[in-house]
């Protein structure tokens, strides 16, 4: 909402997430389109469902492999306790275009 404060819509936290099961990603998958889930939510996703990507709809030909950078950045934060921020977020992106 409008009214949430700008550090809360930059959180990183948000963007770590898997909008299937609500959670923090567990061996987190990352699909071409960009988007992000936990590697069994979206087995089980491509199992019950259509194989496309849950948010866009997009086709997956398969389910890829854990995306170790993205399942390092959570384990890190876990152990950190730090905020991280838009800063990571963009990096985080740029990764996953890999
Ligand atoms: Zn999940
Ligand atoms: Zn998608």
């Amino acid at each position: 909402s409008a009214s949430a404060p700008p550090s809360e819509l930059c959180s990183l936290q948000n963007h770590l997430r898997c909008s299937i099961c609500m959670d923090e990603f567990t061996d987190p998958v990352t699909i071409f389109c960009g988007h992000s889930f936990c590697k069994r939510c979206l087995e089980q996703s491509c199992d019950y469902n259509d194989s496309t990507c849950p948010l866009c709809k997009k086709y997956i030909a398969r389910v890829p492999d854990v995306n170790i950078v993205l399942r390092d950045i959570i384990q890190q934060q876990k152990n950190t306790q730090i905020p991280l921020h838009c800063y990571f977020f963009f990096n985080l992106k740029l990764i996953t275009i890999f």
